[in-house]
């Protein structure tokens, strides 16, 4: 039996997941429009190839990717791009972000593909090739990009690769019914990252609260050496230093990878999504989206293309908009508030939330910190979680970076168990926005003045050099000077006066 560890702090908030788990996974089926934002990953974001009017096929790529840290977009279904504009997109601030909008037409036609299921017989590197070109992101999370992950330092030892089933947020359970349903395809995106990092071990972690998927999993790995590794329950188990922690006992350095300790780890969502696109050349066009709260009727979860509007599934899974308070797209504890029912599911959507007021109330205001350090017992990355919250509020930036502020994996734990129901989780958001921002504003003001630095050193160096021709041009005529006070020459001043009386004679006789 594996040993298994703990990590720092952790809460149990209620798991509300048995509401969504009662049916098999539905397909949403196509909506109307779909909305594809070129940016559904961290990085820089695609670039659209197609124009409006054009009529696209299902896996067709429709945006590139633009630089290292990108990946490329595809069409969910086949139809004709109608638009290619900004529209509002998930995301805390609810702002808007180019997209590209395809009407599609019921036919589902797919672009000639193919994969490569003897992945075997293939170079890692290419396989990383074909990942990257299939526009897979880490769909557990921030979304970044798979091929970047898996692209480690030559001289970097993989000891341990871990699939990450934990979903250890409440009311999400589209891992949990991807690792029962479709357990085959994990173990065969698996075997493809094992083929690719050559691990010293390939582990799937899972917490002891989806016993379905364990045997499911447990089932599929049958002589694979791929081990199947489940813990105690406890949140926030699913970030991914506290999920390194929990199998190998190893803390991943403050601002460091995990490959750093020799680790890789990667969701079972992606990993599905990597299997798919090896085995038979499909790219990522649709995603597991739990659907849940007491203000549907019809909880569950849906296989649903990206780009499809939050209105489309919400009506599927039966919702009634009277009955709630606020839409969340992803869990009660790290989602962020949706005003708008059209924004498109992207690759990260893992649920939407759909409470109603006595199911997930309304937050009380804000009282006083009461100094009880409830937060830092709760924290899991181990930090201060109180004194962020004064230097946010002092916009205390170098405070916040010294005490390490961008380790915050964002959990929400701190804000869940303060007895003065102080909103923590959201000023460490905002005073991260407020850093990046300082940054990047420093990064662009060093560049001008590095340009203005560097027109000065050309102006003095060609003042420099016009000193330099003239010092040498005066040097040269008093030697002429002295050579014709020798009588060895002619004096200069007397030809050049001669010279100017001869034109001027010149003239006048013209
Ligand atoms: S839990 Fe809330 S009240 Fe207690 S120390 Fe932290 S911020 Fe202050
Ligand atoms: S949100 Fe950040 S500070 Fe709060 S408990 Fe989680 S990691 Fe710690």
């Amino acid at each position: 039996m594996r040993k298994i560890y703990d990590f720092h702090g952790g809460i149990h908030p209620p798991e509300n997941k048995h509401q969504s788990v009662g049916e098999p996974i539905e397909a949403a089926g196509i909506p109307q429009q779909l909305i594809i934002p070129l940016s559904q990953h961290i990085g820089a974001p695609a670039a659209s190839v197609v124009t409006v009017g054009e009529r696209v096929l299902k896996g067709q790529q429709i945006a590139e990717a633009k630089g290292f840290v990108s990946v490329p977009q595809h069409a969910p279904t086949s139809g004709v791009i109608s638009a290619i504009e900004n529209r509002v997109i998930a995301h805390p601030s609810g702002f808007s972000a180019p997209c590209i909008v395809i009407d599609t037409d019921g036919l589902d036609q797919w672009i000639d593909h193919s994969g490569q299921p003897d992945f075997e017989s293939v170079e890692p590197s290419e396989l990383i090739k074909l990942i990257r070109s299939a526009g897979i992101a880490g769909m557990g999370g921030a979304g970044f990009p798979t091929a970047v992950k898996l692209t480690v330092k030559a001289a970097t030892k993989i000891e341990t690769l871990i699939l990450n089933g934990t979903e250890c947020e409440p009311y999400i359970t589209a891992d949990d019914v991807l690792m029962r349903e479709r357990a085959e395809q994990i173990i065969r995106g698996a075997t493809i990252l094992r083929h690719i990092l050559s691990p010293g071990e390939t582990v799937i972690g899972v917490e002891d609260n989806k016993p379905e998927a364990i045997a499911a999993l447990r089932a599929a790995a049958e002589g694979t050496g791929v081990d199947i590794v489940s813990f105690p329950t406890k949140y926030p188990s699913g970030g991914e230093k506290q999920l390194i922690e929990i199998l190998t006992d190893k803390q991943v350095p403050s601002g460091g990878l995990p490959s750093d300790i020799g680790v890789v780890c990667q969701n079972i969502g992606t990993a599905v999504a990597i299997a798919n696109a090896v085995d038979k050349g499909e790219p990522l066009i649709s995603r597991i989206t739990t659907v849940t709260g007491d203000a549907v009727d019809k909880p569950r979860n849906f296989d649903v293309l990206l780009g499809t509007p939050m209105a489309f599934l919400l009506d599927k899974a039966a919702y009634q908009a009277g009955k709630n308070n606020r839409l969340i797209m992803g869990g009660p504890m790290m989602g962020f508030s949706t005003p708008r029912v059209d924004v498109p599911i992207v690759k990260t959507t893992n649920c939407i939330l759909a409470p109603t007021e006595s199911e997930l109330p309304t937050p009380p205001p804000a009282q006083a910190c009461i100094r009880c350090g409830m937060c830092a017992d709760a924290c899991p990355a181990s930090l201060l979680p109180q004194q962020l919250f004064w230097f946010s509020q002092g916009k205390e930036h170098e405070k916040l970076e010294e005490h390490k502020l961008f380790d915050c994996i964002e959990c929400g734990a701190c804000s869940w168990v303060c007895p003065s129901h102080i909103p923590l989780v959201q000023y460490y958001r905002s005073a991260k926005a407020d850093i990046l921002k300082a940054r990047s504003d420093n990064e662009k003001s060093e560049q001008s003045r590095a340009r203005f630095e560097a027109r000065e050193e050309r102006l003095v160096q060609l003042a420099a050099e016009r000193e330099a021709k003239r010092a040498a041009r005066k040097k040269a005529a008093e030697e002429r000077a002295k050579k014709a006070a020798a009588g060895d020459g002619e004096d200069p001043i007397q030809a050049a006066i001669e010279r100017a009386k001869a034109k001027k004679a010149a003239q006048e006789s013209s």
